[in-house]
């Protein structure tokens, strides 16, 4: 289920700035030869992940879930000089694609390869904004483990918390089960400020607040 339909999500799209050649590539081959391509943010989402990270300039970025590097070089256009985003991703089979995708942006992208889960433990930083886009299962844990490392006033994004609609299914299975879980959570944290954005599958926004 997609929220807008179609001829609007065009509209859309065609008032909204052009992906770079590199976005467009990576769009490309990963529909033509990766397995489940729709898990790319592609063109619109893509473009306001860059936006956002355009607004927040954020100096150490975190992101739980590369898959083809889509969503990673959307936020490494908004990062300052001396900014980096680290991304993690356990599925070792996409790393030569990725890190070929990653070159020109070597010095600005670290590339973990990985179970999120054992790494973000080890990291010893703190982040600006994070963006929780890996196994909706463990949402709960992740958003556990990085409030913490997340500066206040600095901001969580979580992806597909709509779930294709499947967040009001009577008989939810598992994974909507686990989105149902950290909507919740998140949306009964006073730590946090949240907006459901309803952006293609559900981005949910989450500030956390200067106590
Ligand atoms: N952020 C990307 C899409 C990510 S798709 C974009 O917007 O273009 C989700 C990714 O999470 C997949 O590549 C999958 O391999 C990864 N993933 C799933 N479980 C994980 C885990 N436990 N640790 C790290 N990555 C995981
Ligand atoms: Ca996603």
């Amino acid at each position: 289920m997609d929220i807008l339909n179609d001829d609007l999500l065009r509209y859309a799209e065609q008032h909204t700035s052009a992906e770079s050649d590199l976005l467009k590539k990576i769009n490309r081959d990963t529909h033509a030869h990766v397995l489940m391509p729709r898990m790319l943010s592609g063109h619109l989402q893509g473009r306001i992940l860059s936006m956002i990270s355009n607004m927040i300039r954020p100096r150490r970025v975190l992101e739980i879930g590369t898959y083809t590097g889509y969503s990673a070089l959307c936020f490494v256009e908004g990062l300052p000089e001396g900014g980096r985003i680290i991304t993690i991703d356990i599925n070792e089979e996409l790393e030569d694609r990725v890190r070929e995708y990653f070159k020109p942006w070597q010095e600005k992208i670290d590339y973990r390869i990985g179970n999120a889960l054992d790494i973000i433990p080890t990291l010893n930083e703190t982040f600006d904004l994070v963006f929780i886009d890996a196994d909706k299962r463990n949402y709960n844990t992740y958003y556990d483990m990085v409030i913490d490392k997340v500066r206040p006033g600095g901001y969580i994004l979580a992806d597909n918390v709509l779930w294709s609609g499947k967040v009001l299914d009577a008989k939810p299975d598992n994974d909507t089960k686990a989105i149902l879980s950290f909507n919740e959570k998140i949306h009964k944290d006073p730590r946090v400020e949240n907006v459901l954005l309803p952006v293609r599958d559900g981005i949910m926004m989450i500030r956390k607040l200067s106590l």
